[in-house]
């Protein structure tokens, strides 16, 4: 208690757990005394919009600022100390130690409620060079000034960004705008590692086509200085990019010197361990946002996923928590989103990558999946976009597990959707029944999230069961081909006979009746129809998900980096 009687709650970090954290307090608290430490110069600014001020999308410095020290004074009575560093916490006296990094001066202040909201630090990796002026991490509003001078006053013309992640690919799109020449180069084979291989096959298409230099599969080994301030980025595989920036965008990494050093139980993952309730090791202190590792809404296991949607969130819990609400957080569903040019990708729920990951482990999660290719709404209505959907769910129950999309407009939506269905443990049953708005410009009557789960419901009931091109045997085979004719000849999988949908039923006689047949057209829809066909006529027959497109994207995944 304060000296007037006032419970103390200090908050550690002042942006988005943080300061959620805080006027939370407020709201139900006003005998509360709440303050908040933050070592930056600015609390609950918008670190997400970070990207777009370099790509001067957002031209004013002041826009990224939501709130400022006066207004949490004003109008929530909160103690905001920005510049002020807590660099120690003495839990057996609940005290913190603070240095005001203006003045120099060390201080000390008790506490009743602590909330730790320190976020996480991009990864600088040790590699030679790695300090050279003109290499850049994203993190704060200082560092994207910085970046934005060195681009004014260098001239900058091409830039190295290391890493294909979220921030990497935002900041690709935003230097273009800036009109510099863009590399990414990414160790993984692919960009955007929370998605699936063949779903980030469309994202570095437009990447390319937007001008970005893709080198994939390859890992920076050193930085070195070139001629006239220039920076030679070289790669284990040889290659020697020269640039007149870098920007590090490789992954962050939990703030937990704090914690470990009050001896706070760190998780398996690197991350503050905080229970359902938020609540740390101590029964005085809590945790919030990228700092903490939380429990995987899925698979139940403990993750670290640095996102500002749970962040908010956790700051909110905890506040309820700690004024006597018992609420639970519910988990981490990884619903996350990025628009690179004139495509959106998004996703929620688990990757198959992660289910095999799980699966290495020895943790079982029996699963199916099924691609579509949907317009953003109905053909007939003018600018309609297709985009590509990926639904994973459990067999037999199909309960939804997760769900990626590439494409244009309507993205979001499709993703927010099946993200609230996986919130409610619904399956893919209760897609296809699921009503959603619809007019032309909108969607269609049957939206692409009904059809995604029409598609797996009849997969599940056996009515029309799926295939995908990598179980495949493809030489061995009785693989269909159900397009026209002229289609086939623009480019098919090389064992395919070629039956058109139209002549089919006449051609039955053609098709081995004793072997089961897979059936493909160019996205699924006419290769399902055929699937029906031939079952009632007693072939055995599965729809090959996401057809002939999705045998593109896999092929391309097969081929590895270009
Ligand atoms: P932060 O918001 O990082 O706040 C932590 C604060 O704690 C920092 O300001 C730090 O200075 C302060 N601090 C740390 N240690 C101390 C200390 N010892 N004493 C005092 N203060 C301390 N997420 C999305 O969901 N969508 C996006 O589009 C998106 N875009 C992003 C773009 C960029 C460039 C970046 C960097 C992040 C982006 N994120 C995005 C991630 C999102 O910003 C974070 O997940 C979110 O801000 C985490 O909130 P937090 O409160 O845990 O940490």
């Amino acid at each position: 208690m304060n000296g007037n009687g006032k419970p103390r709650v200090s908050i550690i970090g002042g942006v988005a757990g943080g300061a959620s954290c805080a006027t939370r307090l407020r709201r139900l608290s006003e005998s509360a005394a709440i303050t908040i430490f933050e070592r930056g110069p600015y609390v609950s600014f918008a670190n997400c919009g970070l990207p777009y001020y370099v790509g001067d999308v957002i031209s004013d410095e002041k826009h990224l600022l939501v709130a400022t020290p006066g207004l949490f004074r004003k109008r929530f009575n909160i103690d905001v100390r920005v510049q002020n560093e807590v660099r120690s916490i003495d839990r057996s006296k609940q005290e913190i130690t603070i240095k005001d990094i203006s003045t120099g001066d060390i201080y000390r202040e008790g506490y009743d409620t602590l909330v730790l909201a320190p976020g996480a630090s991009p990864i600088c990796p040790p590699l030679p060079g790695v300090q050279l002026p003109g290499i850049f991490t994203l993190k704060t509003i200082p560092d994207s000034r910085q970046i934005r001078e060195w681009i004014t006053q260098r001239g900058v013309e091409r830039a190295v960004i290391v890493g294909g992640g979220f921030i990497g690919l935002e900041m690709a799109e935003n230097l273009v705008k800036r009109g510099v020449s863009v590399t990414i180069v990414e160790m993984l084979p692919q960009v955007m590692p929370a998605l699936d291989a063949e779903m980030a096959v469309p994202l570095q298409d437009h990447l390319i086509a937007n001008g970005v230099t893709l080198a994939l599969g390859d890992a920076v080994s050193s930085f070195d200085e070139g001629p006239d301030g220039t920076i030679e980025v070289k790669t284990k595989s040889g290659h020697n990019y020269a640039s007149d920036m870098v920007v590090l965008a490789i992954g962050v990494r939990p703030e937990i010197g704090l914690a470990r050093e009050a001896g706070l139980e760190i998780g398996e993952r690197g991350g503050i361990r905080v229970d359902e309730y938020l609540r740390t090791s101590d029964p005085h202190i809590w945790a919030v946002g990228d700092a903490v590792e939380v429990r995987d809404f899925i698979t139940g296991s403990r993750i670290n996923v640095p996102l500002a949607g749970p962040a908010n969130r956790e700051g909110r819990i905890a506040a309820d928590n700690i004024m006597g609400r018992e609420v639970k957080f519910r988990g981490i569903q990884s619903t996350a989103i990025c628009q690179v040019f004139d495509m959106t990708v998004a996703a929620t729920g688990i990757s198959e990558k992660v289910i095999r990951r799980a699966q290495a482990t020895g943790q079982s999660i029996p699963y199916d999946k099924v691609c579509l290719h949907p317009g953003h709404h109905v053909s007939y209505y003018p600018n309609s976009t297709p985009m590509t959907i990926k639904l994973i769910f459990a067999t037999p129950d199909g309960r939804i597990l997760g769900a990626q999309a590439v494409g244009g407009e309507g993205v979001d939506k499709r993703i927010d959707v099946i993200s609230m269905a996986i919130q409610r443990n619904s399956t893919v049953f209760d897609l296809e029944q699921c009503e959603l708005c619809y007019a032309p410009q909108f969607g269609a009557a049957k939206d692409p999230v009904n059809i995604a789960g029409m598609i797996a419901a009849n997969a599940l009931r056996g009515d029309a069961p799926v295939s995908h091109w990598e179980a495949l045997d493809l030489d061995g085979s009785l693989i269909l081909d159900v397009r026209q004719s002229g289609e086939y000849e623009a480019g098919h999988v090389p064992a395919a006979v070629n039956i058109p949908l139209g002549e089919l039923r006449e051609r039955l006689g053609e098709l081995a009746r004793d072997r089961r047949v897979f059936t493909y057209c160019s996205v699924g829809q006419r290769s399902y129809y055929a699937t029906r066909l031939l079952r009632q006529h007693g072939i055995e027959a599965s729809n090959i998900s996401g057809g002939f497109r999705c045998y593109q994207a896999w092929k391309q995944t097969q081929r590895g980096p270009q």
